[in-house]
């Protein structure tokens, strides 16, 4: 049984704790929720419990399907073991379906569906509101090596397609997402980070109803419930 030590630190949504493995850490699943850059705080309760068993069982499937993952081992509802790795410092996003962000920078209406998909990189910087930035940048900022970028941009639209086809059979259409990479100590990259309502643009495939964090961000309501809605489509509980 492996040992919860020091915490190593506290994002918005999780804690990250060391254990007696130096090469794993323990995460601990949060009910915060933010929005808006840090401008509206909250919390979704049963949120943790959500994100942990979605992003658990996501990164499983995924594992199976050859994307390899820093995940390792859940250990209660809102803690799992991971493999401990160096953040590549990129927001990785994916676009099907235009929404968010893209539709008010491109003036393209949400819900149009995009002709194929979208790849966009932000560099994560808190104090520069992670801007979007493009593979050059990437590159010039030693924020990645060339390579690191093509295994990346090939997991990203294989993960798509893995979980498009997934999420369609629980009536579930991916509009975008975002993904984090890891480098394990041998420099192997791995996702890392979450896969969840959090991250992700769910909507209900044939209603459009909203069942992910925009219900939180434009103040709609009902995020609580449409979590839950997730949980239960995917895992049944
Ligand atoms: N996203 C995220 N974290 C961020 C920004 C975006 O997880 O800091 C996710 C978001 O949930 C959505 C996708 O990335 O599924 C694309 O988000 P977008 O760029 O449209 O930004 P937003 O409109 O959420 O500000």
């Amino acid at each position: 049984m492996m040992k919860k030590l020091e915490q190593l630190y506290e994002g918005k949504a999780k804690k990250v704790f060391a254990t007696d493995d130096p090469n794993i850490v323990l995460v601990d699943y949060k009910d915060d929720a933010t929005a808006g850059d840090g401008a509206k705080k909250g919390t979704i309760r049963g949120k943790g419990v959500v994100n942990n068993k979605l992003t658990n069982n996501l990164m499983k499937m995924l594992e199976e399907k050859g994307v390899p993952t820093h995940y390792v081992q859940e250990l209660s509802d809102r803690e799992t073991l991971v493999k401990k790795v160096e953040i590549v410092p990129l927001e990785v996003i994916v676009r099907n379906v235009a929404a968010g962000s893209f539709s008010k920078r491109l003036g393209v209406a949400e819900g149009t569906a995009l002709k194929c998909p979208t790849l966009e990189f932000s560099y994560k910087n808190d104090e520069y509101h992670d801007p979007l930035i493009n593979h050059y940048h990437a590159l010039a900022l030693g924020l990645a090596t060339q390579q690191e970028i093509d295994t990346i941009s090939s997991y990203a639209f294989k993960i798509n397609d893995i979980l498009k086809e997934y999420l369609l059979g629980f009536n579930i259409r991916l509009i975008d997402f975002k993904l984090e990479f890891g480098r394990l100590p041998d420099g192997t990259i791995v996702l890392a980070d979450e896969i969840s309502p959090d991250t992700c643009r769910f909507w209900d495939a044939t209603t459009g109803a909203h069942l992910d964090k925009d219900l939180f961000r434009r103040d709609l309501g009902g995020e609580e419930e449409a979590y839950q809605e997730v949980m239960k489509r995917l895992l049944g509980v």
